[in-house]
């Protein structure tokens, strides 16, 4: 066990997060395949497999620090990318169900072949825009949990996550350094998607030390039916 996976594990397991032989090596294959691929398409800008492990896999599974993750919840993450936050974090609760939603398909394709390569079931992979996919009766108000990590400003983000989430589920918003003025712009886009903000949870990643928010939001009610607007329309007229 070298150096970068016992601080991984160890980090982890502070959180009651038991990592096996073979979920490390899960990482270990998600990290070489990230490297590789990235030469052929743009997948991420860090590829130091040290940088990688804090920065992508650690940070990702942050998010379950705040929200539980209990049972064989359904979990959607829209604008996943190279499958960030929702790959480690599936790697560590295997029996999550899990739903990616992203419009570039050639992302997809990366994220078919490395959950094939680490063996994980129960993924299913969609190419599209989170507008459309939401207008479809089984993934519009289905979810108990939905993320996004570095997709759009909040209230854009509202507009594309909340109708994914389930009354009574959480709309978890993963955050760089100062969320603070997006909140404060979020206000409307909160209520016309039936949220409620719920929590501003602050962390710190373990040796680079920067600085992290996770947001939540409660779904209260179900979307109303003029949500989503059509696709581009959230990103060029945010609700404001
Ligand atoms: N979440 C990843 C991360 O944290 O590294 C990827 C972030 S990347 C900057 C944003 C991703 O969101 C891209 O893969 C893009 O294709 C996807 N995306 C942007 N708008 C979207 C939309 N309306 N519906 C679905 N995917 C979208």
């Amino acid at each position: 066990m070298d150096a970068t996976w016992t601080w991984f594990r160890e980090k982890l397991s502070e959180r009651q997060i038991d990592l096996s032989e073979e979920q490390l090596h899960q990482f270990e294959t998600y990290w070489r395949l990230l490297v590789e691929w990235n030469e052929k398409m743009n997948l991420t800008g860090i590829t130091e497999r040290e940088a990688v492990y804090e920065k992508h896999f650690f940070d990702s599974i942050t998010l379950s620090f705040f929200v539980p993750f209990n049972g064989e919840i359904r979990m959607a993450d829209i604008g996943s990318g190279a499958g960030f936050p929702s790959l480690p974090l599936k790697i560590c609760f295997p029996y999550i169900r899990l739903t990616i939603v992203d419009s570039l398909n050639k992302r997809i394709q990366f994220l078919r072949h490395v959950t094939e390569a680490i063996g994980l079931r129960q993924v299913e992979m969609i190419h599209g825009r989170a507008e459309d996919v939401a207008r479809l009766p089984e993934h519009r108000d289905q979810y108990d949990i939905v993320t996004a990590r570095a997709v759009a400003k909040l209230n854009v983000l509202n507009e594309l996550c909340l109708p994914f989430v389930r009354k009574g589920g959480v709309f978890a918003a993963m955050k760089g350094a100062n969320p603070a003025e997006e909140v404060a712009e979020a206000g409307r886009s909160i209520r016309e998607l039936k949220g409620e903000l719920e929590q501003v949870y602050r962390l710190e990643l373990p040796f680079e030390q920067s600085e992290r928010h996770i947001i939540t939001i409660r779904k209260v009610a179900s979307t109303p039916r003029s949500y989503p607007r059509k696709a581009g329309v959230p990103l060029k007229q945010p609700l404001v």
